[in-house]
């Protein structure tokens, strides 16, 4: 920082300069330090009474020394906190074309709905006589979720769409095992291009991972799962449309060859946005799908907060749904808690009935659209994708072959080729230019993958700058300015991070550093 640095690079025909400043701050973008380098134990923000003298009641388990947490004042406390959330793109800065986690705008008015009262403030332990309200909004939302899927049943614990797979499987687990085949059916088939989270979580419940290979079109063919299924398949585990953004066309013969093998259909629905309105999977075959609210149904991601997946589920696999469950009888709504009232349950997987806050804001996005809503909501997803592919797919490759896609479009690397960069580099590239990049290297079926999902909140003007930038980056490489990618991001706070490393030694905890020698 003392060491002022001014570094000229020249990159085509602009040239950029890179100033080290003395603060470490650029421009307005603040550098923020950990809480516990700035705070100091000393301090605090709050000015309590010392406590009046009293008796411990610990038996000498008290803490005798100072605990040590790093004390701020209030506005030292507000500003690391604000500068902290500056740093964190998210969907209401910017375009996020991130393929597979449909990054869709979350309306305020979810947010409005989900702070009433009546919502906000109730606890899951209250008594279930004093949430009637709650309880009929829940089992309405079960109402639209299992209409637009066609489906039977729906188990609204899950918190994600991850825990969503685990609960339908250990559905269709119980399905097998109440069939006597527990011992026979192992195998869990998935294709190539699966996401991680199918195969992991075939794996965690005991199951053997069978890899379908794709065909040259990026689909699955319906002939291939028959010749690998068997006696000893318990599901396919699908994704539609597919993580390639391509409608699975032969999933209707999949799904009978499936069912006629004895086995079970898992349908990976982090993809419905694409559908929904137009396609219910209950008319394609399928037994169980997980729905990821914060993608379709517009709540909030979280940074692996509050989220919901609830699965919905066939008719085959209803009566194996986990506890708690809404059953409406003579004294209106109630939670089934208790197993003796559900003998094939599959049992309870978490402590309480999913998110409340959640629900709310996925309702209210479904009530604010309609039916007519919803369905121009899946279309406007494709068409902007559409869009973009035509727009780029005369500079960049499509692994295959130039069709039209749904709500993603998959680009790979065999265009970069020539130039030497890779797709780490084009997507640091598009940091600088202000656009949080799309998925790379997903799927693994495609070559240094490219997976770009606009959605359809995105107006046609800020598709049209994200198209034109995109354009401008992929010419560059093309005529060899590879200074402007090998060295990207250059604006960014942090340049190349070893994310390697970071994954395989994560440093999650801080020590304080050694002192230094004066
Ligand atoms: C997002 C996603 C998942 C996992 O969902 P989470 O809600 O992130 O747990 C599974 N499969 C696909 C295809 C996805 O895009």
């Amino acid at each position: 920082m003392l060491n002022r640095q001014i570094r000229a690079t020249t990159a085509g025909d602009s040239a950029r300069l890179e100033v080290e400043t003395f603060t470490s701050n650029r421009g307005l973008a603040l550098e923020e330090g950990l809480i516990f380098e700035i705070g100091r134990a000393e301090v605090t923000g709050v000015d309590l009474d010392e406590p009046a003298p009293f008796e411990p009641r610990l038996g000498g388990l008290e803490r005798k020394d100072p605990i040590g947490l790093p004390g701020l004042s209030e506005p030292e406390t507000l500003r690391h906190y604000v500068r902290l959330s500056q740093k964190n793109y998210s969907i209401d800065s910017g375009l996020y074309p991130l393929g597979s986690c449909t990054m869709k705008h979350n309306p305020r008015l979810n947010e409005a709905v989900a702070r009433l009262p009546g919502f906000a403030d109730i606890h899951p332990l209250q008594p279930q006589s004093t949430v009637p309200g709650a309880l009929e909004l829940i089992e309405d939302l079960a109402h639209w979720l299992m209409t637009l899927t066609g489906m039977d049943a729906v188990a609204m614990t899950p918190k994600a769409g991850a825990h969503g797979e685990v609960c339908g499987m250990m559905a269709i687990k119980a399905a097998i095992e109440a069939k006597g085949e527990g011992e026979t059916r192992r195998i869990v088939l998935a294709p190539d291009s699966a996401h991680g989270t199918n195969p992991a979580t075939a794996a965690r419940l005991g199951f053997e991972v069978r890899s379908i290979p794709a065909r040259a079109d990026g689909t699955v063919d319906a002939a291939e799962v028959e010749r690998l299924l068997g006696p000893d398949v318990a599901a396919i585990m699908l994704t539609n449309p597919n993580t390639c953004g391509l409608f699975e066309k032969e999933i209707v013969e999949i799904a009978a060859a499936t069912r006629n093998a004895g086995a079970y259909f898992y349908c990976d629905g982090a993809n419905f946005n694409a559908i929904m309105g137009k396609t219910r999977p209950g008319d394609l075959g399928v037994d169980a799908m997980h729905l990821n609210l914060h993608k379709t149904f517009s709540t909030p991601h979280g940074g692996g907060g509050p989220g919901a997946g609830p699965v919905v589920l066939s008719g085959r696999l209803a009566p194996f749904a986990p506890a708690p469950f809404l059953r409406r009888d003579e004294n209106g709504l109630r939670l089934v808690e208790r197993l003796d009232e559900a003998p094939y349950s599959l049992g309870r997987l978490a402590a309480f009935h999913g998110q409340m806050g959640m629900f709310v804001r996925a309702y209210a996005y479904m009530l604010s659209h309609g039916a007519d809503g919803l369905r121009q909501a899946a279309e406007d997803a494709v068409l902007s994708a559409n869009y973009i592919r035509a727009s780029l797919n005369d500079l960049m490759s499509q692994p295959f072959g130039d069709r039209p896609c749904m709500h993603e479009v998959l680009f790979d690397d065999a265009w970069l080729k020539p130039t030497g960069l890779t797709t780490l580099d084009f997507a640091k590239a598009m940091i600088d230019e202000g656009y949080h990049p799309m998925t790379i290297y997903f799927p693994l079926v495609a070559h240094g993958a490219m997976l770009i999902e606009p959605t359809e909140s995105e107006s046609k003007a800020s598709l049209d700058l994200f198209i034109a930038t995109m354009r401008d980056l992929a010419m560059a490489a093309r005529r060899g300015e590879t200074e402007r990618f090998l060295g990207a991001p250059v604006y960014a706070p942090r340049r190349r991070l070893d994310e390697t490393r970071a994954a395989r030694n994560p440093v999650l905890k801080w020590t304080r550093p050694p002192p230094q020698p004066v």
